[in-house]
């Protein structure tokens, strides 16, 4: 029986997918896609499925697992966010030409603005690159409703379907109705078929040749065509003088705020509004139709002109090609109101902007081991370079203790390359000291670091290791030892794998022990230096603080402003944790007890001895 509930929109996707008898899903945590599978696992255990969840290692592994069992004629989806599908664009690509059995969705949640994300990549465009269909929902409930019918797409053209919900869908709420959740009883078969499955170069030619045929099929496809939303609009256009034959074409979020705004400014009995559900392939029957009824056609969607290229009409198509439409950022409401009243020949109440940037900026939580290991590279390394790396120690920026941030694992392959310049150069080497997080480390560290210890790079490797994956909202990582339903698994060690890797200086410590933390690291530095050096890896061992899963075991001191404080603010600029306070001009800071955690590591930070552990009573 069919309910209703309010939904995030990653709900509305797992639920839509258990509602269509998905029997697999694999992700890798990336805001905004994490929660897809959080409420898929609270959707298992609250209904005692059988389906199986997991938090692979990386994308690229998360896709494969998805597609074997696909293969095996069993539904499956795959999630991730944008720059994950950049991880597994290998086997995606490949996965279109081979095809599918089972239907396999591939959810890449895309982040326009972007709000939390290194790009602002259209998984459209990707998907228009690699020849897969894809769905853009304007709303959470599409994105939940829309999965029997992708499903059934995938399994009709045997070929993965791309779903692009972005951040406002995945992190927007709805009431909307749900369905009852179906488990699959039918047997896996996977049925041997070499040529396709296996195929070597000359069948894949042919296999690019099917998938064209696919791609031309799906685009007239009518399960998911383009819909004129406001047909008494047609009647309106010709009746109202002024603005010609022309019409709107939309899909994501841009049309969900274009069709309020329409309302809002009273044109929406006489612009026609299109969606378009799937922006790839863009329907041939559609795109003939739009030419021969209308004069103009502005097209609005997020982030990159995916509809607009398929609409080779440069004379009737206004938006981002002809800058109609910022090129970059989100389309706020703000944004496509200026942009319609444009179209529509309306007086302006501003201007055709572009995203706002961010407001204040992020930092790290006070008392995070994260700050501790930060300050204590800096005071170990003065001069060093820092590579950095992707998660909530990326912050490490503030701090000045990340010099680089390029994408997943890249710390460590950066560090190697550093150490090849400045050696290839005959100068003075200059310590590196690298940063990079557990889970980040097993999805894209390793190979980083095998590469590092053959090449005969020497850099300290520093693995800030907080025991869970907390920027996305602590996800076990493969050290944990169970599975994200809390089954126990193998821990794999992450010094063990170091070790395993070739390094031979491997070292673990707290980072609250702050003088102890410092010696290792320039431990690893001599060694790194040493005649027979090399890369060196620090483990800095401290749970999230957030992440309650873990024992609150540190001794908690209370640290106190002594009469040395000069009101210099040092401690605030370079430590900034949020706990230390300035009173105003020349007075001492204060340190607020609501958000101070008693780690005590700050004592370390102010050079003229002003802050001091309470003793002991
Ligand atoms: S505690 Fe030390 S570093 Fe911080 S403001 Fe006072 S004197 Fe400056
Ligand atoms: S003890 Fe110092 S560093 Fe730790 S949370 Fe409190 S103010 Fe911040």
């Amino acid at each position: 029986m069919s309910r209703r509930e309010i939904l995030l929109g990653n709900e509305a996707i797992a639920h839509g997918l258990l509602e269509a008898g998905c029997t697999l899903a694999a992700s890798y945590p990336g805001t905004p896609a994490s929660e897809i599978m959080g409420a898929l696992i609270q959707l298992k255990k609250r209904y005692g499925l059988s389906c199986h969840l997991e938090w692979s290692i990386n994308e690229k592994v998360a896709f494969e697992v998805a597609l074997a069992n696909s293969y095996a004629g069993r539904r499956s989806a795959v999630s991730m966010k944008q720059v994950g599908l950049n991880v597994a664009a290998d086997p995606f690509l490949s996965a279109v030409y081979t095809g599918v059995k089972g239907g396999l969705l591939v959810i890449a949640a895309d982040d326009p603005g972007p709000h939390s994300s290194q790009t602002e990549q259209d998984s459209r465009l990707f998907a228009h690159f690699a020849k897969a269909p894809v769905l853009d929902p304007s709303s959470p409930e599409e994105a939940g409703n829309w999965i029997g019918a992708a499903f059934e797409l995938s399994e009709r053209h045997e070929i993965p379907v791309v779903l692009r919900p972005t951040t406002r869908i995945c992190h927007g709420r709805q009431d909307l109705e749900t369905r009852p959740l179906v488990e699959v009883a039918s047997a896996p078969l996977f049925e041997k078929d070499p040529a396709r499955w296996a195929a070597t170069p000359k069948f894949r030619y042919r296999l690019h040749e099917e998938l064209n045929r696919k791609i031309a099929a799906i685009a007239d496809d009518e399960a998911f065509a383009p819909k004129l939303l406001n047909p008494d609009a047609l009647e309106g256009r010709e009746r109202a003088g002024g603005t010609g034959r022309d019409c709107l074409v939309a899909s994501g979020v841009a049309l969900a705020h274009a069709t309020e705004i329409l309302q809002d400014l009273g044109l929406w009995n006489r612009l026609p509004c299109y969606q378009v559900p799937m922006p790839y392939p863009l329907s041939h029957r559609f795109r003939d139709e739009l030419f021969r009824t209308c004069d103009r056609v502005l097209v609005l969607e997020e982030t990159e002109p995916v509809i607009e290229l398929q609409l080779q009409n440069r004379k009737k198509v206004l938006g981002r090609t002809n800058g109609t439409v910022p090129s970059a950022g989100e389309l706020l409401p703000e944004t496509i109101e200026a942009i319609l009243r444009d179209f529509a020949g309306l007086p302006q109440i501003g201007g055709v902007q572009g995203s706002v940037g961010a407001g204040r900026r992020p930092t790290l939580c006070a008392g995070c081991p994260h700050r501790a290991a930060f300050f204590a590279i800096k005071k170990a390394f003065p001069r060093g370079i820092y590579p950095g790396d992707i998660g909530c120690y990326t912050l490490g920026l503030n701090l000045g203790a990340v010099d680089t941030v390029l994408c997943m694992g890249a710390a460590v392959s950066m560090a190697a390359g550093f150490y090849h310049a400045y050696r290839n150069a005959g100068g003075k080497p200059r310590p590196i000291a690298a940063t990079i997080g557990d889970s980040t480390f097993f999805h894209a560290g390793i190979p980083a670091l095998v590469n590092a210890v053959v090449q005969d790079a020497r850099f300290v490797l520093v693995v800030l290791d907080n025991s869970t994956t907390a920027m996305t909202g602590h996800q076990p990582t493969p050290a944990a030892g169970r599975t994200l339903d809390g089954k126990p698994v193998p821990a794999v060690s992450i010094e063990e794998l170091a070790r395993a890797c070739g390094v031979r200086h491997v070292t673990v410590g707290d980072p609250y022990r702050f003088d102890h933390f410092v010696e290792l690291l320039k431990d690893a530095g001599a060694h790194t230096q040493g005649d027979q050096g090399g890369v060196a890896v620090v483990i800095a061992r401290r749970p999230c603080l957030m992440d309650r899963s873990h024992p609150r075991d540190w001794e908690r001191r209370s640290v106190i402003v002594n009469e040395k404080c000069e009101g210099c603010a040092f401690c605030i600029k370079h430590f900034e944790c949020p706990a230390l306070e300035l009173q105003g001009e020349g007075q001492p800071i204060r340190i607020n007890a609501s958000l101070c955690s008693g780690c005590g590591v700050c004592v370390h930070v102010c050079p003229h001895g002003a802050l001091q552990l309470e003793p002991r009573k």
